[in-house]
């Protein structure tokens, strides 16, 4: 028996997803990575559409189809074209909720394709247990992934406030205890009197998506987000494996495995365990602080001139960038400065926190954009290795990832994140806009400390001032 064209194309398609994947660990191959994982993707939709046979009957709703991936993609390019850098995590998050939505609507569909609610007097046919246990776990884990995401879009566009009750880990315990047993149940029980159980596994598997990630908050949101994407690669697995697709079940397989890698680096990068994810307990709901905190005695400030002095005349010099850097799309300012610097003998450095930013890999891909070489990217690790031997360090609408309550306050919804320890260097020179807090929502000692001088304004502009200043002198 010969190998179909269709096979072929899933073939291609899974090359193209692994080297993609591969493409995309390096900035400078990333966009190429995507493209041509891209393009593997559109051979195995198109041969799907125009090569699968079904008992000899190939697919003939085209209208459908077409008009269902011309308006998806309508939608998607104008999204994708719209959005700003700092809102693409909110996109990912309601993307990464879509693909969830979708394995879940596979599982229905093929739930109702089985028969029990139409055939009276319905009985397991040979294989069926198998085919129905794929189908509650890309039940269960497309609508967690779907609610708990929608959730997480909300909550980083600061529409869904943090909300928690008091037992409500027992509580998320004890619903995802109940999907999972009445699934049990079912996949060796079900009859035509009891399938609508099938409808309860599904909203309580919804309810444990909202759930979980409505207490977290604070600085923990990025392991979540990458938690549940790896939620959608296994629920997509789940639907490659209801339809014998190669493509989808190595894309699934791809997603959720590189998700999960990335959950476990983020968990150390961020202090947490992976059962506290699961249970939405960790962190904490990030608290206001205007007005009601604790007298936090005077800061410096420090003026252009002498920020370009300083920094002129120093050996070293690192550079941290966070989410303030992205909002003031600063990047190519930045790069500026550092050369500026480095024509003049100084080393400049970045020092890179794993969770900056508002994404993983933020601070990483808006570096690249604006061409800063790869080798002057300092992981967290390094980087703090190198603080006490760096003059002076310019904090760049940063401030969760540089803020020490992670190390001294057991109360701070940060605690146990490490940090970068920036007030190890001699100077400390940091750039915002005002005093308030950063997406945990707490105050920083940092801004207060003897060391640290605050340089007021928005990133962008006062990189290019500190340009013209260093220029001058
Ligand atoms: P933060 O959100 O803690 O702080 C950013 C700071 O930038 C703010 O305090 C703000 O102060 C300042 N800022 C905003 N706009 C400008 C501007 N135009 N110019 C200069 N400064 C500006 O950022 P960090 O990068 O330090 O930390 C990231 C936080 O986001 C962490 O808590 C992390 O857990 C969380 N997070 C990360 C995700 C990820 O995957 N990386 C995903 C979701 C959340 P001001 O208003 O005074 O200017």
């Amino acid at each position: 028996m010969g190998i179909s064209l269709l096979t072929i194309c899933y073939l291609i398609a899974s090359v193209t997803f692994i080297l993609g994947l591969k493409m995309l660990s390096n900035p400078a191959s990333a966009r190429k990575g995507n493209l041509i994982a891209a393009a593997g993707m559109t051979i195995a939709i198109i041969g799907t559409i125009f090569l699968y046979e079904d008992n000899a009957e190939k697919l003939h709703n085209h209208a459908w189809i077409f008009g269902g991936i011309f308006i998806g993609g309508v939608v998607g390019t104008l999204a994708a074209k719209k959005v700003k850098m700092t809102a693409m995590p909110e996109m990912v998050s309601l993307f990464n909720g879509m693909g969830g939505a979708c394995a879940a609507l596979i599982s229905i569909s093929e739930f109702h394709n089985l028969g029990i609610n139409t055939t009276p007097g319905w009985e397991m046919p040979d294989g069926g247990q198998t085919k129905l246990l794929i189908i509650f776990l890309g039940l269960i884990i497309g609508s967690v992934s779907f609610a708990g995401s929608i959730i997480a879009w909300g909550k980083l566009n600061g529409r869904i406030k943090d909300f928690a009750f008091t037992g409500q880990q027992i509580f998320n315990i004890i619903l995802l205890l109940v999907a999972v047993s009445i699934a049990a149940y079912l996949i060796f029980n079900i009859s035509d009197t009891n399938y609508y159980l099938f409808y309860v596994v599904l909203a309580v598997a919804i309810s444990y998506g909202i759930l979980f990630v409505f207490p977290i908050g604070g600085a923990d949101m990025p392991v979540v987000i990458s938690l549940l994407n790896s939620f959608t690669g296994v629920a997509a697995a789940c639907g490659g494996f209801l339809y014998d697709n190669k493509a989808m079940l190595t894309g699934g397989i791809l997603v959720g495995s590189a998700g999960t890698l990335l959950t476990i680096l983020m968990c150390k990068a961020m202090n947490r365990s992976l059962a506290n994810v699961l249970i939405g307990s960790f962190g904490g709901s990030a608290k206001t602080t205007s007005g009601t905190t604790k007298e936090q005695g005077a800061y410096k400030e420090i003026s252009l001139s002498d920020a370009a002095m300083v920094m002129t005349y120093a050996h070293k010099v690192m550079i941290v960038p966070g989410y303030g850097l992205a909002v003031a799309q600063a990047q190519h300012a930045c790069h500026e400065l550092e050369k500026l610097l480095t024509e003049k003998g100084v080393e400049v450095k970045y020092a890179i926190h794993p969770v900056a930013g508002r994404m993983p890999g933020h601070m990483n891909v808006l570096l690249a954009e604006a061409d800063v070489s790869y080798d002057n990217l300092l992981e967290m690790e390094q980087a703090n290795e190198e603080f006490p031997t760096t003059d002076v360090v310019l904090v760049l609408g940063a401030n969760d990832v540089v803020n020490p309550a992670a190390k001294t306050d057991p109360s701070s919804p940060i605690y146990g994140m490490p940090i970068l320890d920036v007030e190890l260097a001699k100077t400390c020179i940091v750039n915002k806009r005002s005093m308030k807090p950063g997406y945990a929502g707490i105050e920083n000692d940092l801004f207060f400390q003897p060391k640290t001088s605050m340089l007021f304004g928005d990133a962008k502009k006062v990189l290019q001032d500190l340009i013209g200043e260093i220029k001058n002198l």
